[in-house]
């Protein structure tokens, strides 16, 4: 079989990659072992940001359509102290607080129902051939192409996939990342950590003193800053626990329930449909490429999924590393744009990383510190601190400014902490805004590159069309007045990248617009 892209394996970032060369028309094969996914919920809180993914991959009302909680109800969380009845709990703002940033707002559902939606809309993409059930046995990377070779679930059939280049996505235990030689380095953290999905009504009836939330993190002092963290599946019965336990606990010998109950800090009835374990670690790839071999996903990094970033990171990759394939592929971006993806995204998650491995440090030091037996009053001016501090959401801001395909300011880095704006700034996530049609933004982006025009003029940027033509960009303008929501992106001319990050803004147009093309893609 011979194809473009070779995707090894169809969890979410592995489909996610599918759907954005499926939706450019760029070919490529996807291997997925498991003939349906998984049906452990794990990854369910999905961002505003990759809400607009869906959007873009033409199936976020499906996704929508497929969640289990009622629609508005609240995603967020409460932070308790000691137990779900103690006495000290808050709140968090939670994503909500950013969504006017984003075209879409946030979702929830478990991951095997996202994988369904993104397996039924690959399916429609021409170029994609979807293998369910076949698993990569073995890769081979070379100058001028890849080789995997595969074999379906029973043994007897095999297959050779020839390709350009091949993406692992295939999960923190990922065969290619071992097989073209990324080494990885983090954090071990030598602790075990439970998962169990049950049921539980009483455990619903139990929260209601909290104002309705999707998650609830207990901080208790015997945790050592690693936390009993209870998730809805629905929004009645259905959770997933996870917890610290010891080295040598099985699900043979270790008491669920009792764990469940202590954390709760009441008796509740429960029926489990899973108990699993995991070892929490902090991990990350050296590099995310080998040469015509890339990984993302889980592949690339791997975290405890505190902070619920590990599959909206993984699609952020997919979505970074789908349209640099597809430049370079279809022949308008340079080879050395796909450097730019190990550049653009490492980055991010080693940040992601350090405030994990940062948090759980300071929850440690404040649980040893702090304690309301010992003393009461300076407990409780220790944890309003604590909870009034917490402004996670909004600093959270992954941007790409330092990166050296886009025209950000000199000096600067590529970072996770940057602050949310309606101005257009290279290197940041395009803010929507309402065009003069009454449609938005977003709505207008080209699949390639976007020229945002706001000017009177009546054909504006004439020079600018004519050198991505020259270069065989696709480039679309889109024209409008500098007025109403729109002056609130401070430029006149936003130039936006396919994942609808801003790799150039002015006020004027330059006048040799080939030069600010050249290092967009790579040049
Ligand atoms: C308890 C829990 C809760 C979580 N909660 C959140 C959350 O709220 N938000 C969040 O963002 N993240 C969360 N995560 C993390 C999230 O689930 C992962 O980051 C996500 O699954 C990563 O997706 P992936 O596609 O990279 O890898 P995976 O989901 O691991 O998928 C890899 C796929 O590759 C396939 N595969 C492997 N090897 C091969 C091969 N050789 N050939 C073919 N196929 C292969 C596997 O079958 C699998 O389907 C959570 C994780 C856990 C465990």
């Amino acid at each position: 079989m011979q194809t473009s892209v070779i995707v090894v394996g169809g969890g979410p970032v592995g489909l996610a990659l599918a759907a954005s060369l499926g939706k450019v028309g760029i070919p490529c094969v996807l291997l997925e072992r498991g003939r349906e996914p998984s049906t452990i919920p794990r990854g369910q809180n999905l961002t505003a940001r990759s809400l607009e993914h869906f959007c873009s991959w033409g199936c976020v009302e499906e996704l929508r359509a497929a969640r289990l909680l009622p629609p508005g109800f609240p995603i967020g969380g409460i932070t308790a102290y000691g137990s779900l009845t103690g006495r000290y709990w808050y709140a968090p703002a939670g994503r909500e607080t950013v969504s006017d940033f984003y075209y879409q707002r946030q979702e929830r559902l478990p991951q095997y129902l996202t994988e369904s939606v993104l397996r039924t809309r690959i399916k429609a993409f021409g170029s994609v051939v979807a293998l369910f059930g076949w698993s990569a046995t073995h890769i081979e990377v070379g100058e001028g192409g890849v080789h995997v070779t595969a074999s379906d679930d029973t043994g007897d059939a095999h297959c050779e996939i020839e390709g350009s280049y091949v993406v692992g996505c295939d999960g923190a235990r990922s065969l290619v990342r071992e097989q073209v030689g990324i080494t990885c380095s983090g954090t071990d953290f030598d602790q075990r950590m439970v998962l169990a999905v049950f049921r539980s009504r009483d455990l619903h009836a139990g929260l209601e003193r909290f104002p309705p939330r999707t998650t609830y993190r207990v901080l208790h002092p015997a945790l050592a800053g690693f936390w009993w963290f209870f998730g809805r599946v629905d929004a009645a019965e259905t959770w997933f626990f996870h917890a610290p336990v010891p080295k040598d606990a099985t699900a043979a010998n270790l008491d669920a329930h009792a764990l469940i109950e202590q954390a709760a800090g009441f008796p509740l009835a429960c029926t489990f449909s899973h108990v699993g374990f995991w070892d929490l670690r902090v991990d990350i790839a050296d590099t995310y490429q080998r040469g015509r071999a890339f990984i993302a996903g889980d592949a690339a990094h791997s975290h405890p999924p505190y902070g619920a970033f590990g599959l909206n990171t993984g699609f952020e990759d997919a979505v970074n590393l789908g349209w640099k394939l597809a430049a370079v592929l279809s022949g308008w971006g340079e080879p050395q744009l796909l450097d730019s993806y190990t550049t653009e995204r490492r980055p991010i998650f080693v940040e992601t990383g350090q405030s994990i491995t940062e948090g759980i440090a300071n929850d440690r030091a404040f649980l040893a510190r702090y304690r309301p037996e010992r003393d009461r009053d300076e407990f409780e001016r220790a944890w309003n601190r604590l909870t009034a501090g917490d402004t996670a959401p909004s600093s959270y801001e992954p941007h790409y400014e330092g990166s050296p395909i886009v025209w950000g300011p000199a000096g600067a880095a590529i970072s996770t902490r940057g602050q949310h704006t309606f101005r257009a700034r290279p290197g940041h996530h395009l803010a929507p805004a309402l065009l003069s049609s009454g449609r938005n933004v977003f709505e207008e982006l080209g699949p390639g590159y976007t020229l945002i025009a706001l000017t009177d003029q009546p054909r504006p940027a004439a020079a600018f069309r004519a050198a991505a033509r020259a270069m065989g960009l696709p480039l679309r303008v889109l024209a409008d007045t500098f007025a109403g929501p729109r002056t609130a992106y401070g430029s006149r001319f936003i130039l936006v990248r396919p994942d609808q990050y801003v790799a150039w803004t002015g006020d004027d147009l330059p006048t040799d617009p080939a030069v600010i093309l050249r290092r967009v893609v790579g040049s």
